[in-house]
């Protein structure tokens, strides 16, 4: 799964919600095998299912369905009841091998159904025949409708969505990871309508009213989060790549903007099937689109079909930005990792959630690189360390490996320290045994688990075979603890050509810098001129003599997952150097600089000075990173506007060579990652609030001029347009967004909404998603766009609304949805509404996002009022 992406102006975005560990429940499994048994579960373990063979009939008109299933059992000890999952679906007829009928009692609040017959079911293999009907949701949860407009009227199309554990508002099951069974789906679909599941389809029945009933092949054994199914008016472009016949799903008439993600698929299947060493298991590969978006994910990758929300999916020749092209084929490249490392090998239990996402976005990385090098998405690596060490330097992280009981618990777990630290720890480790030894450890692990169920730990044995090295060691120490080694360079004198130092671990906190450190052993690559050195930290200390007598780099690379505190004089000689290091490593010590200097280990003018050592023709990537240090500086003087406006002069100095260098226009053969460039140099200059940049944005909106209506800087310009805008503007995009017939370009339209500065706009936005206007599942994105910019407004709004807005978000983000929204806020008295919000509605486990968000406004409290005075020291002395 891939989490919602969320609109990129240079704007904040919504902080991802986290969980803390728990306790674990005992499973209940006396008679269960040994290895099961260590398995988590929330079901008894007396019976097991075999296989499952649903027919279901949807009314998608009346937003319900009807359906039976026959499930195979195996009872493993005598019971008089049957106990599996099911949520919101009512039951008719319950009989077992069709002669016994069971009462049927349900647990609202366990998601459970239970079936209690008068006497015992004998151990041994039975029939379930169970006739019930449930609900199809307007969010993503279950079976759930997308309704779109086209020429000839309304559309409502039907997808699932099963993963975290939602299979059981589909089916009654037992919808836990380690019970793997082949599923047999038929479905009724209405004339002139198609579906799509895991498998090709493998017969239809007309009847007499025009419908079909549509059967699927058998599935593999698999886990129930990753049944699909979508019913509706679709259409369906096809190719072939290594065997696999690769398709991608879309409603009518939007076939040929699956093109780029085909194509995409089609390069990436068989670089896959060499990677991992066993070839694509399934007769077809789907990507499914589906209008409209979630607050919870983006994509999702059942398997045999993965789904995704258009706007990752669909590339619209008219709105479709470079930086959107390579995400579609970045989020597919993680959807196809998992058909291997998710699908054919499935984690137990959620707790190895993070091995699926973490490994998956990992293998996207490295896929993408491989397939598309100038894209250099090797880059983007220190985003993702910087995404997830922001959340794991609070008190309320939580560790990568963490026990998750109930479904809250699961929900809030898809979180930058699943992913991105997942990412950065496999990254690191790789690193530390070697790419090759590495692939050949992933290639047994698939081979030896195969149709099966893991846990990390039969990852690490893999690698630990492949390569001789103690990899379960060093994963314990990033995985089953939480936080952020931090090591201190000390020394750093020169002789023989070598550069001594002393390197200290520590603990990087921002808000605990003074506690009690955790001890890791941290794998170090330093270099200083010469050959790299490789070390481990162990046991809190290590000497080293690094080769060479140039400027020092601690994290050469920056594959480890830490932060490195220089001295002065050390990071002076970066600075000095800083043009001519790599691009890698410009990146990453900017941005490990800029924590260090906001968390108060050094004044932030160290990655300051950095930032303005680095030339006008430096890497993108590298510009895209000084943007948004110099936006957020922006965002920390919102209080101060005189010192405000004179910051931005110096950002617009340092800015307007670039945009200078690039042009408003592409220009023909440029770099991809130039194009991506403009836009995210035009953005934050917009929201800079530039005047020139604004004016000519203001004037070729005005004009509809051709760059406006369609083209790869559209989305850019209407923005800035956005958040600048005046009533007549903001007015003039809304009927823009009414009035469109794409989906795909509807969205995008409200959501540049909720991005007016203005608030008097930012409430009119916020009335709006609460009219029927923007369409179920775009209305939690328009207040979410408000909260990037207003957060106290977006917050105070959805509380005095909350049932109404709580309606509009999936059932798994409620509970994070509203503190996402406060997260940005920079106003103490947020803190004490945020606590008083979590008092009232949220229990000991649902609270933890609305912790981890009150912990970050604290932290950007006190970063604006001890760290941006040194800031403006360090500003107005390099203006004297
Ligand atoms: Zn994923």
């Amino acid at each position: 799964m891939r989490p919602a992406l969320l609109l990129t102006t240079a704007t904040l975005a919504l902080a991802l919600g986290a969980c803390d560990p728990a306790q674990r429940s005992a499973p209940a499994a006396p008679s269960a095998t040994a290895a099961a048994a260590q398995v988590p579960s929330q079901l008894p373990r007396n019976v097991r299912p075999l296989r499952y063979s649903i027919s279901a009939a949807p009314d998608a008109a009346n937003l319900r369905f009807s359906s039976s299933v026959a499930i195979d059992i195996e009872v493993l000890e005598a019971t008089d009841t049957i106990t599996l999952n099911a949520a919101d679906l009512t039951f008719s007829s319950v009989n077992l091998d069709g002669d016994r009928s069971a009462r049927v009692s349900i647990d609202a609040a366990a998601q459970t159904a239970s079936f209690r017959f008068d006497a015992p079911v004998a151990p041994g293999r039975h029939r379930l025949n169970i006739d019930y009907a449930g609900v199809i949701n307007t969010q993503a949860a279950g079976l759930f409708a997308l309704d779109y407009t086209t020429e000839s009227g309304q559309r409502r199309a039907l997808f699932t969505q099963f993963e975290a554990p939602d299979a059981r508002r589909f089916v009654p099951s037992w919808d836990e990871p380690n019970f793997r069974t082949p599923y047999d789906l038929a479905v009724v679909v209405p004339a002139g309508q198609q579906a799509i599941s895991n498998m090709p389809e493998a017969g239809r029945e007309p009847r007499p009213d025009g419908s079909n009933v549509i059967r699927f092949q058998t599935s593999p054994a698999m886990s129930s989060y990753l049944l699909f199914l979508a019913v509706g008016e679709l259409d369906r472009i096809t190719t072939t790549a290594a065997g696999t016949e690769i398709g991608v799903v879309t409603r009518r008439g939007a076939g040929e903007q699956g093109r780029w993600a085909l194509e995409s698929s089609a390069r990436i299947v068989p670089w896959f099937n060499d990677y991992f060493g066993t070839p694509y298991p399934l007769p077809k590969l789907d990507n499914v689109a589906g209008p409209g978006s979630s607050q919870f994910f983006g994509a999702m990758e059942n398997w045999g079909a993965i789904f995704s929300f258009e706007s990752i999916l669909l590339v619209d020749p008219a709105i479709t930005t470079e930086g959107r092209r390579q995400s579609i084929f970045e989020v597919a490249a993680h959807e196809i990792a998992h058909q291997w490392f998710g699908n054919l090998v499935t984690m137990s239990w959620w707790d190895d959630l993070w091995l699926n996402e973490g490994f998956a976005s990992w293998m996207a990385t490295k896929a993408t690189a491989a397939l598309h090098p100038e894209w250099e998405p090797l880059l983007d690596r220190v985003a993702g360390r910087e995404a997830a060490i922001t959340l794991d330097s609070l008190q309320t992280t939580h560790p990568v490996v963490q026990r998750l009981t109930t479904v809250e618990q699961i929900s809030q777990a898809f979180d930058a320290i699943t992913y991105q630290k997942g990412e950065a720890v496999i990254t690191m480790l790789e690193d530390y045994v070697g790419e090759d030894a590495w692939r050949r450890g992933v290639r047994t692990y698939i081979r030896r688990h195969r149709l099966g169920n893991t846990q990390s730990e039969d990852l690490w044995r893999a690698i630990e075979e492949a390569s001789g090295r103690p990899v379960r060691a060093l994963a314990h120490d990033f995985t089953m603890q939480p936080g952020v080694p931090l090591i201190r360079v000390e020394g750093g004198t020169c002789s023989g050509g070598q550069t001594r130092v002393t390197l200290r671990q520590g603990q990087f906190s921002r808000d605990n810098p003074s506690g009690q450190a955790l001890s890791w052993r941290v794998p170090v690559i330093a270099a200083a001129g010469g050959r790299e050195l490789r070390t481990i930290v162990e046991g809190g200390v290590a000497e080293a003599s690094v080769p060479g007598c140039g400027p020092l780099i601690v994290n050469y690379g920056q594959a480890g997952y830490y932060r490195t505190l220089y001295t002065p004089a050390m990071l002076g000689r970066l600075t000095e150097g800083f043009a001519r290091l790599r691009p890698l490593d410009q990146i990453g010590l900017l941005a490990d600089n800029w924590a260090l200097g906001l968390a108060g280990y050094q004044s932030p003018g160290a990655a300051l000075d950095m930032a303005d050592a680095a030339p006008a023709n430096a890497n993108s990537k590298l510009w895209e990173r000084i943007a948004a240090i110099l936006a957020s500086v922006h965002n920390m003087y919102s209080a101060d506007p005189a010192r405000q406006a004179r910051f931005d002069r110096y950002a617009a100095a340092r800015l307007t060579p670039i945009l200078d260098r690039l042009g408003w226009s592409p220009r023909a053969n440029e770099r991809a990652n130039d194009a991506v460039l403009r836009g995210e140099i035009l953005g934050t200059m917009g929201f800079l609030r530039d005047p020139a940049v604004v004016a000519e944005a203001n004037r070729r909106f005005d004009a509809n001029d051709p760059s406006v209506t369609a083209g790869p800087l559209r989305q850019t310009i209407l923005g800035i347009v956005a958040y600048n805008a005046d009533a007549a503007r903001w007015e003039r995009l809304r009927v823009m967004a009414r009035d469109e017939r794409n989906p795909l370009v509807k969205g995008q339209l409200y959501q540049l909404l909720g991005g007016a500065r203005d608030p008097a706009l930012a409430q009119r936005t916020l009335d709006l998603a609460l009219t029927a206007e923007p369409g179920a599942t775009n209305s939690s994105q328009l207040i979410g766009s408000v909260s990037g910019v207003h957060p106290d407004l977006a917050f105070d709004f959805a509380l005095a609304h909350r049932e109404q807005v709580e309606g509009l978000v999936d059932v798994s983000s409620r509970s994070r949805f509203l503190s996402g929204l406060a997260s940005g806020s920079a106003d103490p008295a947020m803190v004490e509404k945020l606590e008083a919000y979590a008092t009232r509605y949220l229990t000991p486990e649902s609270r933890r996002p609305a912790d981890r968000a009150i912990a970050s406004i604290r932290d950007r409290v006190r970063v604006r009022r001890d760290r941006l005075p040194e800031i403006t020291r360090w500003l107005e002395a390099r203006r004297g």
